[in-house]
């Protein structure tokens, strides 16, 4: 499905993380992949699997840093010339505010949360679209905790809020360059940001519990549809975001 494309993993951690579920099938699917890391620490996880999936293009980002980005979008240039998706897999809040209560949200825990976790996709596009000259795809992971008040997600589910809709005005955007922006909306996943939520395991047995189809979702599920949403077979899907939850969405608490 993604012969012939050259595609950005942004949000590699480890072999946990989501973004490594979409990294393995988009490559499986003849991609070939860039990755970022976001500092020293994560560098020495990301650079052996990145190596695994056949990348030589292994850079740092900091989403929040624009110089980061700049020389980012510069090193793909140089390399490639141009590029055909992103995948955005980037979240972060202060731990007090992912576990306080949303009312003492400080002004700066509500701006960390959400310029890391919404604000970069838009800065992301903003310094990356202009690679892809022959249209592309943004592909962003959000959570059912921005339409509806989840236990314990907190600030993070109004950044998610901000994320969707950040979504839904890049594809209006960037349509006119073929250009798509979609975002996936899986159930909960054991990763380590999720380690950064109170009672993450209650989530996952709800789900189990709950959801029609009382099973968890996987960085694989994840993958698999991932590969298809930034292929040319979705060609007339953007602004969407796509749930990916075995059906827990559809209760409706
Ligand atoms: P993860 O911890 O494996 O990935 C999160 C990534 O964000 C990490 O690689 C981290 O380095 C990166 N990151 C944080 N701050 C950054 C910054 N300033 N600059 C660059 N990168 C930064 O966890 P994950 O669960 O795989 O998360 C990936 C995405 O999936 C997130 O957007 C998350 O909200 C979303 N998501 C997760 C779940 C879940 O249950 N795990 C469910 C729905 C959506």
């Amino acid at each position: 499905m993604l012969q012939n494309k050259r595609g950005l993993i942004v949000g590699l951690a480890n072999n946990s993380s989501i973004a490594w579920g979409i990294a393995q099938t988009t490559r499986r699917e003849g991609a070939e992949l860039a990755f970022t890391y976001l500092n020293d620490a994560l560098k020495k996880r990301v650079e052996p699997l990145a190596k695994s999936l056949d990348s030589d293009l292994i850079l740092p980002c900091d989403v929040n840093d624009d110089q980061q980005i700049e020389a980012l979008t510069a090193a793909i240039k140089e390399k490639w010339g141009h590029l055909d998706f992103v995948v955005h897999a980037v979240a972060f809040a202060q731990r007090q505010d992912l576990q306080g209560k949303i009312s003492e949200t400080s002004r700066e825990g509500f701006r960390v949360a959400l310029e890391t976790s919404a604000f970069s996709l838009i800065a992301l596009a903003h310094a990356l679209a202009p690679l892809m000259s022959e249209g592309g795809s943004f592909l962003t992971l959000t959570y059912y905790g921005s339409e509806k008040v989840v236990p314990n997600y907190n600030i993070m589910g109004i950044a998610k809020a901000a994320l969707e809709c950040s979504v839904r005005y890049l594809a209006c955007e960037l349509g006119e360059q073929n250009i798509r922006v979609n975002a996936i909306s899986p159930g909960a996943i054991k990763t380590l940001s999720a380690k950064g939520i109170a009672d993450f395991n209650s989530m996952l047995a709800a789900t189990r519990e709950k959801a029609p189809l009382h099973r968890n979702v996987s960085p694989d599920d994840v993958g698999e549809l991932a590969a298809f949403l930034l292929s040319d077979r979705a060609s007339a899907i953007t602004g969407d975001v796509v749930y990916l939850d075995g059906g827990y969405n559809l209760l409706g608490f």
